[in-house]
Order: C-alpha cells, then structure tokens, then sequence
C-alpha cells in the first residue's frame, strides 16, 4: 500500500552506500531527513555533511532551497536515491509553482519560513506536531511545516507548534547529535512527541488546504476569476499586505472596509516585532491567514461594494503596491483619487500615530541597531 502523501511519495526501500540506507518518508523534508540519515549511521549531521561535501558548510544555510547539481549527484550516489527524488524533497518544486525564480538570492523567500540562520543557530522557520511524531514509525519532519500557508495539521486538526513544547527554543535537526532521535529537542534534549497540542483554527486549516489544492491542481479562483498558482498566491499576498495596514491603522476607512467583510479583522493587531510574514510565529500567521481566507472568498463584487460603501480613495486600497493583482487594480481604477496638494502636506503638522506604530517604529530600530552592533 502506498502511503497517502501531498508533494512527493518518499521512496520505497534503497541499496545505498551508507551502512544503514535510510528510505525517504512520503513529504519528508530533503535536510532533515540527511539528519535522520546521520543518526542512523550513528553519526553526528556535521561528520556526514562534510564526509560528503568537503569545505561546505551545509548546516550554516538553508539548503532545503536548492542545492547545485553537483553536490546533489554526490548526495544521489551515496544515498541510492535519483537526483530527481531528492529535489522533489526540497522546497524548490513549490517555490517556483507559486512564482519564485529558482536560484533567487534574496534572504526571504515568500511563503517559505525563514529559518533565520546565523552559523548553526537558527531562529524559527520550521515547525512540528507531535501527534504526528508520535505516531510515525520512525519521527520525520515534513516538507509542509517549511510552508508559511501551513498553520495546523490537517491529520490531527491541531494547531502547529514552530517552538519546543518544553524550553520555547526554536527547532533546529541540525543541531542534533549522534546519539539523539529526530523527536528531540537540539537545545534541552527532551522529547518533542511530548507536547500538549491546541485544536486548529478551522479557517486557518480551510485557508492553508485550499492553497494547497491550488499549488496541486495548478489554480485556483476568486470570485468568476481563473487564477493561474503564481497569481492566487499574489493575491493572497496583496490581502495579507491590506490587513496588516488596518491593523497598524485602527481606526481608518479601510479598517472599516475590512472588518465589514471580515467581522474577526477588527481584532487583528499588527506583530509587535514588525517582522515579514515569514518570521511571524504561527499564532500570529494563522489569524492573519484565517482574514486572508475569508477575502479569498468574499470576491471581487463584495470587495468593490465594501470600498464604495467606505468611501475608500484609491490609495487605500492600493497601499503604494506598484503592481496590483489585474483583479484588484480594475476596482482601484474605479475608486475616486486621493488629491493632495504638495504645500499642505509639508506646511501640516505631522499626523499624530497610535501607540501600537510607535512600537512597531520602536522595534524595527532596535534590530536595524542590533545588526549594526
Ligand atoms: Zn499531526
Ligand atoms: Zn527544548
């Protein structure tokens, strides 16, 4: 029988060079499972890594974006699996559905969770149920608890945890040692399986299964409009920029706007951190994404209609986007235009701005200051 899976089946049973072959699980992330891959060899991940790649520091970035072909070939010779295989593994069959350019350099990719590397010290971008680890044969960590649409788990109608359940430190397989497991903690050494998980957001798991159906299916729709993946994904993006705007501004139109299409908006609070979306913790992704799901489902119509009742100004709706979702930008064009004469806004007295910007300002200065230092 072959094991239910979402994006890659796993392999079946392999004749590899390592004493003990380690077959992939069906999802299983390419890097954790080169983890699992040292602990049953009863190696430390670091001795492997550099058995099989000299001079490069594996564990110090994120390869689970890609790897050259190369180093992937070497990886296929020891291990008995096809270089194909392996890349269906990584994150990079999904990043370039939903319209990441393979090989992009930049620090964040949209929808992956950054693991925020500094050397082997890793400050979040991979998380876990334990329900699952409890009941896998042998624990795995799935490719899915990279993604930044994934909150919950759709097995076990939990909330996802992105933090040990024991010491609140980040996850981090790479940091395991020879004698570990993969369900132990790298920092406090305890049993991850152990966690007391919460019940799923129903919209958040209802948000994060249609995406994944449109990364599967290769579409997806909002209102009468056929979105091709890269496009929904946009879309989505472009409504998640929106909400985190009214949430930052309290009390605006288009706070008004939002809440009349989603009542739980207005209790949306913008991250006290002011980090990207993929740093966010999965709490605050997830009730994000449950508004994000509802505005998917609203349509355009609703949306149009929303902002005409709001009397909302085109720069509202906008944001300083330069390239708006072609759906979005139809009903931006048809909103009157915000007028403002030069001389009045350099002759005006600064806006006065609520406690919550303030501290969002506040804690973007402290970590441009923490870079620096
Ligand atoms: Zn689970
Ligand atoms: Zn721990």
């Amino acid at each position: 029988m072959v094991a239910a899976y979402t994006w890659h089946p796993g392999t079946g049973r392999v004749v590899s060079r390592w004493p003990v072959p380690v077959a992939m699980a069906p999802d299983e992330l390419l890097s954790t499972w080169l983890v699992r891959v040292a602990l049953s060899q009863g190696t430390d991940p670091l001795v492997l890594a550099s058995h099989l790649w000299p001079r490069w520091r594996v564990w110090t970035i994120d390869f689970d974006r890609g790897i050259s072909d190369e180093r992937i070939s070497r990886l296929a010779r020891d291990s008995g699996i096809e270089a194909g295989k392996l890349s269906m593994a990584s994150l990079l069959p999904i990043a370039s559905a939903i319209g990441l350019e393979s090989g992009a350099a930049s620090a964040i990719w949209h929808w992956i969770l950054a693991l925020g590397s500094r050397n082997r010290k890793r400050h979040g971008g991979l998380q876990y149920c334990s329900l699952c680890l409890a009941t896998d044969a042998q624990p795995y960590f799935r490719l899915q608890w990279r993604l930044a649409w994934h909150t919950c788990c759709a097995v076990h109608h939990v909330g996802l945890r992105d933090r040990c359940c024991h010491c609140q430190l980040p996850i981090e397989p790479n940091r395991l040692c020879a004698f570990d497991t993969m369900s132990t903690c790298s920092t406090c050494k305890r049993d991850l399986r152990q966690g007391v998980m919460l019940p799923a957001s129903k919209a958040a798991l209802a948000f994060q299964e249609r995406a994944d159906r449109v990364v599967i299916t290769g579409s997806g729709s909002y209102g009468v409009h056929q979105l091709q993946v890269k496009e929904w994904f946009h879309l989505a993006r472009y409504f998640l920029m929106l909400l985190r705007c009214a949430a930052r501004r309290q009390i605006s139109c288009l706070g008004k706007c939002l809440a009349g299409l989603v009542p739980g908006s207005c209790y949306l609070r913008p991250p006290i951190t002011g980090l990207g979306f993929e740093m966010l913790p999965t709490s605050e992704r997830s009730s994000f994404l449950e508004s994000v799901g509802v505005l998917m489902q609203a349509g355009p119509e609703q949306l149009r209609s929303a902002a005409v009742a709001n009397s909302l100004k085109d720069t509202s709706l906008r944001q300083g986007w330069r390239s708006l979702p072609p759906c979005i930008d139809d009903i931006v064009r048809e909103m009157p235009q915000l007028m403002r004469s030069r001389n009045a806004r350099k002759n005006s007295d600064p806006a006065p701005v609520s406690r919550q910007t303030v501290l969002y300002k506040w804690a973007r200065l402290q970590r441009k200051m923490r870079r620096i230092s």
